[in-house]
């Protein structure tokens, strides 16, 4: 599942990128292209506007009947003169270096190519509109080149002037464009691909352990479930073979029934108030809470079962507040005492603290107890982890409580600690920042 969702990330992710490359590159392209156009076609208009200022045709020969017509459709020549020669073969002065003029006559033979240049497969009638008085633009493509033309006819003479200049230049820098295009997109895609695999990976990585710790949540709950389910469906297949029995007689499956019930209850609360937890919708107070108070009150609650389990329970503590839900602080003060009561075998002895530390309140349950083995010391705040299995689950713990005590106390802006060397008892501190 996760697989397939980072494969569709990484895909939209490529995709988008090759779509804005596309747009990005084809925009660039295209006004690349127009400005180098611009350029060449403004070279070429310039050279019409020379050609007809200077008037080549009264320059080399003064008086010949000759002239350009054209420029534009208001333009149009006035010369007339005598029937002096023309010098095809001499350039009209001011045509910028990168344009040539080609003369020819209506049907397009060459009658001069003053910069000689190598345009001897260009049909040049083709570009000679018969009876056409304006001037138009052309492309030509042959063999040996790529040429823009502005053809002016001279209509007295049937004289075409023919001002070009080669594409060759603005061809090779779009070819480099394209290319540049091409592998920068062809790579930019490629590392998008790879960098959105990895990226999706990254970011599913919390998604995906989230996921793992609901499913194993969810299994651990319903195999926590299933033992007092089975006890109750024992208890109760027992009673029904003997229903003509009072209900004295089966006390001892009564009992049962009813101390697993009180079990399934606790268990499915926890899980509840954790599930609310990971939702982030189990709501806590804000209000002042007299921390001290709330222990010296758990530990008259707790008088009686420890006396009952032959431990001595001492309880210290000073007149301090924080900010926070005052039932929940009570509940992981319970947690955590209950856990020394429970583990602590008698004649053992369990200390309960609270007193101010620096900018925080220090609360601390210390016992006798057996202790808890290192490794396991970064487990036990897990759900659903046990020390060890058999002893704890004989004292009636389901796994949940340490859990339930790291969430409240960090939902405070605090956090819970261990200290144990097995066989010499536990200290579990919880520390949350003092009230302002
Ligand atoms: P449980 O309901 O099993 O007590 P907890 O989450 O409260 O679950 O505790 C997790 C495990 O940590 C227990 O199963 C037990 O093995 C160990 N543990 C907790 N408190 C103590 C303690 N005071 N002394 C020894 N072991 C403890």
């Amino acid at each position: 599942m996760f697989k397939r969702a980072r494969l569709v990330l990484a895909t939209w992710f490529t995709l988008a990128l090759a779509v804005t490359l596309l747009a990005v590159g084809g925009v660039s392209y295209v006004l690349i292209r127009d400005d180098l156009d611009n350029e060449i076609d403004e070279s070429l208009t310039s050279t019409v506007a020379t050609v007809n200022d200077l008037d080549p045709f009264q320059d080399r020969s003064p008086g010949e009947t000759h002239g350009p017509r054209g420029g534009g459709p208001s333009q149009a020549s006035t010369q007339t003169g005598g029937e002096q020669a023309v010098d095809y073969d001499r350039l009209p002065p001011g045509v910028p270096s990168d344009v040539f003029i080609v003369y020819t006559d209506g049907e397009g033979s060459i009658l001069g190519n003053p910069r000689g240049v190598d345009i001897d497969d260009v049909e040049f009638g083709d570009l000679c509109v018969e009876g056409s008085t304006d001037w138009s633009t052309s492309e030509v493509s042959t063999a040996t080149g790529h040429y823009r033309f502005i053809s002016l006819p001279d209509d007295r003479a049937g004289e075409w002037i023919h001002i070009g200049r080669s594409l060759e230049a603005r061809d090779r820098q779009l070819r480099t464009l394209s290319m540049v295009f091409l592998i920068g997109g062809l790579g930019g895609v490629a590392a998008s691909a790879a960098g959105g695999l990895w990226l999706a990976g990254v970011a599913l990585k919390p998604i995906r352990a989230s996921f793992e710790r609901q499913r194993r949540f969810v299994s651990d709950a319903s195999h926590e479930l299933r033992t007092p389910l089975a006890v109750l469906r024992a208890n109760g297949e027992l009673l029904q073979r003997h229903p003509q029995d009072t209900v004295a007689q089966n006390i001892d499956q009564v009992d049962a029934i009813t101390a697993e019930a009180e079990a399934m209850t606790k268990l499915v609360e926890d899980l509840l108030l954790l599930a609310r937890a990971d939702e982030g919708a189990a709501n806590l107070a804000h209000e002042p809470v007299a921390l001290g108070a709330v222990a010296e009150e758990l530990g008259r609650d707790m008088e009686a079962l420890a006396k009952q389990r032959g431990i001595l329970l001492q309880v210290e503590a000073e007149p301090v507040e924080v900010d926070g839900d005052r039932h929940r602080l009570r509940q992981l003060g319970a947690i955590l005492l209950d856990n020394a009561l429970k583990y602590t075998p008698a004649g053992g002895t369990v200390s309960l603290r609270c007193a101010r530390a620096g900018r925080w309140v220090e609360l601390s349950v210390t016992d006798t107890g057996p202790g808890i083995p290192t490794a396991e010391q970064t487990k036990i705040f897990d759900r659903f982890v046990r020390a060890d299995s058999a002893r704890t689950r004989a004292a009636g713990g389901t796994g949940l409580g340490l859990a339930i005590a790291k969430w409240i106390a960090e939902a405070h802006g605090g956090r819970i600690a261990v200290e144990s060397h097995p066989g010499h008892g536990a200290r579990f501190t919880v520390r949350v920042p003092v009230s302002d």
